[in-house]
């Protein structure tokens, strides 16, 4: 069952960024208003997110990597209402299969905080011939998880990485999402061992500010503010535009559905076409998007790393939203 349950979490986590942004989904839903990530090698060696949120009990340390654990179940209708999430309890269960995973973690309750390591779903000793039970240390409120040596099990796909720094990239490029999106929360990631950080946003900086730190100052001064919703289809949107002053070489989409990062190609392309009667030839929009829509109208693939969802009335959202963007550009233009 250990190598199923090997090659199942290998297809969830397909590169390290996909571990880092259940992580960060995680911290955000304990509460967390600063997240401290720290990354060595693209992640493979090491990735280490500190958060300051409500913790996790002592008593849920040993079941806490066994698949479906999840504190986020109340009832059987949430089964419903999680779609959006994706898989359910099982994120710190498949990293535990490919990778070397420890937890430091105190709740406000707690007079120490705790640290536990786990191998395949379950706690494990930190050396050979030591107990696997979990360990009283010192620390503040909050968890620190720390995944090391990424895939050490699973050797071809170790090899296939062949840049470090195209896997750091693509960490930074979804830390700045959320750090876009959760705007009431404080964002750092930088590589071990170096003084400089690559992202740093600060708990109290407007969602405009962030946006100016990560995509520059050009995308950041030509931003319209947008909400919208119709209660016919279930769904609010709200979000930043680039205006027609602005003009960007790739689109630049940074899309939430129900506060997860998503893709979606039919928004995309919509919102491109939307643009393209604004912006010249060759030109490209930044736009956020968050939108919310009844959790048992999103349907999720269930493949968890094709991050593509769809909705019920697609198309009827999708042009909403998109007649809404047009009417503020159009606003600006004349
Ligand atoms: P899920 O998020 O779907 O519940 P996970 O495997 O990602 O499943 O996490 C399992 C459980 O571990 C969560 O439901 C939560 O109770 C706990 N947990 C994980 N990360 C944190 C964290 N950073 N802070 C507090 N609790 C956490
Ligand atoms: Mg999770």
């Amino acid at each position: 069952p250990n190598v199923v349950n090997k090659i199942a979490a290998g297809e969830i986590i397909v590169a390290p960024v996909h571990a880092l942004k259940e992580l960060m989904e995680n911290a955000v839903d304990a509460g967390a208003t600063s997240l401290e990530i720290v990354v060595k090698d693209g992640g493979l060696k090491l990735l280490q997110i500190t958060d300051n949120g409500c913790g996790i009990e002592k008593d849920d340390l040993a079941i806490l990597c066994e698949r479906f654990t999840t504190s986020k179940l109340q009832k059987f209708e949430d089964l419903q209402s999680i779609a959006t999430y994706g898989f359910r309890g099982e994120a710190l269960a498949s990293i535990s299969h490919i990778a070397h995973l420890s937890v430091t973690t105190k709740t406000k309750s707690s007079t120490v905080a705790w640290r536990a390591y786990y191998e395949s779903g379950k706690l494990s000793p930190p050396k050979p011939g030591q107990s696997s039970d979990p360990k009283p240390v010192a620390g503040r409120q909050g968890t620190q998880i720390t995944v090391e040596d990424l895939f050490y099990n699973i050797p071809t796909r170790r090899r296939a990485f062949r840049s470090v720094s195209d896997e750091y990239n693509k960490i930074i490029d979804m830390v700045g999402r959320y750090a876009v999106h959760c705007a009431h929360v404080a964002f750092s990631c930088k590589k071990q061992g170096e003084s400089s950080t690559s992202i740093a946003i600060q708990s109290h900086a407007t969602r405009s500010e962030r946006v100016r730190q990560i995509h520059g100052g050009s995308v950041a001064s030509e931003l319209l503010e947008f909400s919208t919703s119709d209660a016919r289809w279930h769904f609010t949107a709200e979000g930043l535009l680039s205006n027609a002053n602005y003009s960007a070489k790739k689109t630049i989409l940074l899309l939430f559905i129900n506060h997860r990062c998503v893709e979606s190609s039919n928004i995309r392309k919509s919102i491109e076409h939307t643009y393209s009667s604004f912006l010249p030839k060759g030109g490209h929009p930044f736009v956020y998007l968050s939108l919310q829509i009844d959790p048992e109208r999103v349907d999720v693939n269930v493949h968890p790393t094709k991050r593509e969802v769809n909705f019920l009335n697609e198309d009827e959202i999708i042009q909403a939203i998109c007649e809404h963007i047009r009417s503020k550009l159009a606003a600006v233009d004349t």
